[in-house]
């Protein structure tokens, strides 16, 4: 039954920067709004401690306080916010429907703001382990590695990142990397030399986890010789890249190779009512600032395309 307290003029599924952003202009506009988050608000922003090039804060801001304000800011103006995970979804009807693990509700139209997820490396007992060993947030979890050695695996901005923080807390830091120098941004190449305790170890995958009930080590296979060296350490941290949420709409949307809802910078996707914000949707640049921008933007459209079907 659709009881008429269950129907919204739009349903955003995701609380990160761009869901935020779309409640808040959203509910400003005066339209019924309602978000569901399944975790934290804030999305990935919180898996990080100082984000610098979001405007507005002079010293920079942690995550979980921008995903915070953020929340409490879109609520101020009316934005309902619960806490559910989004489980399935029929976009095609006018009404559309969503089912959540709290029970079922419907909108006329839906923002998608579900964002991007850490990439696995598919070894053997990766799952298994995770939470006893092997992780894939070091500023999440990288207290629980006080004193402790650990390895970072990536080449990129976050495991560079990661490998820094990490320094900062940990006896050792071990840099796998597949390649044979990092492809992160200058800005961390001289902080990584400069750093004595991160050790890298280039031309390496990791070929296995080696556990008890928690992490003892990784074996690595050199991919020029294809020597193996086995690694002591108490935690694994996977910093390899993200991919997008978009499972739930596969079958449904328009959606392009890499997994990334197609949309434009107007975030209208192929189902008229549905729109597409941030690190879910085509784009070059996937940052807050680019993803609060898209959450403005599609609550204009949504404003336009619930006018145009009264
Ligand atoms: P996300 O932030 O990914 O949020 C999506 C939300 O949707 C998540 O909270 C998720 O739980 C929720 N969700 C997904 N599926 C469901 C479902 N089925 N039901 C309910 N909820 C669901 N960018 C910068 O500009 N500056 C930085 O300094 C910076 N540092 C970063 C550091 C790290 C470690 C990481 C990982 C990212 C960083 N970024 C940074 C990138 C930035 O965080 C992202 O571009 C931005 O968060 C994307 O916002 P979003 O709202 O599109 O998606």
């Amino acid at each position: 039954m659709k009881a008429a307290t269950n129907i919204y003029d739009t349903i955003i599924i995701g609380g990160g920067p761009a869901g935020y952003t779309a409640g808040l202009y959203c509910a400003r506009a005066g339209l019924n709004s309602l978000l569901f988050e399944r975790f934290a608000s804030g999305g990935q922003m919180t898996q990080t401690s100082q984000i610098d090039n979001y405007p507005g804060f002079d010293e920079g801001v942690d995550g979980f306080t921008l995903g915070f304000k953020m929340e409490q800011g879109a609520k101020r103006f009316g934005l309902k916010s619960l806490q559910e995970e989004v489980l399935s979804v029929d976009l095609v009807p006018t009404l559309k429907e969503i089912t959540t693990d709290g029970g079922t509700y419907y909108a006329k139209s839906i923002i998608i703001a579900t964002g991007a997820d850490h990439k696995h490396l598919g070894i053997d007992k990766e799952k298994e382990l995770v939470g006893r060993g092997v992780g894939y947030c070091a500023a999440c979890d990288g207290m629980f590695y006080k004193n402790k050695t650990v390895a970072v695996v990536g080449g990129g901005n976050s495991a560079a990142a990661d490998a820094l923080l990490l320094s900062r807390l940990c006896e050792k830091v071990y840099l796998v990397h597949r390649r044979d120098s990092m492809r992160a941004t200058k800005i961390y190449h001289e902080p990584l030399k400069n750093t004595s305790n991160i050790e890298f170890k280039y031309n390496s995958t990791v070929e296995e986890f080696l556990h008890e009930d928690t992490i003892t080590g990784i074996t690595l296979n050199n991919v020029l010789t294809g020597e193996k060296e086995s690694i002591k350490c108490d935690g694994v941290f996977i910093s390899i890249g993200r991919s997008p949420v978009t499972k739930l709409f596969t079958n449904q949307l328009d959606i392009d190779n890499n997994g990334y809802i197609i949309a434009d910078e107007s975030t209208r996707t192929s189902i008229p009512g549905v729109f597409a914000v941030g690190d879910v949707r085509t784009k070059k640049v996937r940052q807050i600032v680019t993803a609060t921008a898209d959450g403005a933007v599609a609550a204009h459209y949504v404003e336009e395309y619930i006018e145009q079907n009264k």
